[in-house]
């Protein structure tokens, strides 16, 4: 079926929206819009050029330094591929810090609705997944997921992740970052964390990434955007 749609993915950290967004754009042939991306991308470009992720003033100037490359498979920043840098621990809490910013958030926002929109008018399926594409990047999104799973199955997920990359991190400092990120994402004030009043919300705790990724196909089969 090449009905285009936009899916919206939102959930915590380490929920599964990367893996889940990753196969689903495969299997059907979506463009894929990271947002998470874009809040790590700005700051690494604060951390790498010695900006204080702690003052917004400072933050603020460097958005139109940045020109993200969403078109390939990895994530481009000003040209560098830079999908491995971002992962890094330091990156996700001070992306986490730059998404509190009201000034970030309305730059970043405008940019993935442009991004988005472009695309699904070329004809694409649009897969987006963050924290409030439900809400506010894409509130219009005919499919909205919210995936939760126990902070504890997630910091899991995430040592495992990281050990994969090399990183050696103790799971007692995973799950206080991931909870830590949790409050942050939850409680600021503006853009906060919550299911869109239309979402689907879909628990991954005891799921195998195919489960979830089976559970996803069945809804947009019953919505009618997949045979
Ligand atoms: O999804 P990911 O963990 O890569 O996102 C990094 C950080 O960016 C999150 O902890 C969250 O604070 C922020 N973020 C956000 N809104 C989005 C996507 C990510 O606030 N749409």
């Amino acid at each position: 079926m090449s009905k285009k749609f936009i899916l919206a993915i939102d959930g915590p950290v380490a929920s599964g929206k990367g893996t889940l967004a990753h196969l689903l754009a495969e299997k059907l042939d979506a463009f894929y819009l990271y947002t998470g991306a874009m809040y790590r991308g700005l700051a690494l470009y604060c951390i790498e050029n010695g900006i204080d992720v702690e003052n917004e003033e400072n933050v603020k100037k460097v958005f139109h330094n940045l020109n993200f490359d969403f078109s390939g498979k990895s994530i481009v920043l000003n040209g560098e591929d830079v999908t491995e840098k971002i992962k890094q621990p330091e990156v996700a809490n001070k992306g986490s810090i730059v998404a509190g910013y009201k000034s970030v958030r309305e730059f970043l926002v405008e940019l993935q609705k442009k991004i988005g929109f472009e695309e699904l008018n070329k004809g694409r399926i649009i897969i987006a997944e963050g924290r409030d594409i439900g809400t506010k990047v894409f509130p219009e999104a005919q499919v909205k997921i919210f995936l939760v799973a126990d902070p504890s199955i997630r910091a899991k997920r995430r040592t495992a992740q990281y050990r994969e990359k090399g990183i050696e991190k103790p799971y007692d400092d995973i799950l206080a970052e991931i909870n830590k990120r949790d409050e942050a994402d939850t409680k600021r004030s503006i853009s906060p964390l919550v299911p869109a009043k239309d979402s689907i919300k879909v628990d991954t705790t005891n799921d195998k990434i195919s489960d979830t990724y089976e559970k996803v196909l069945k809804i947009l089969k019953e919505k009618g955007f997949y045979d």
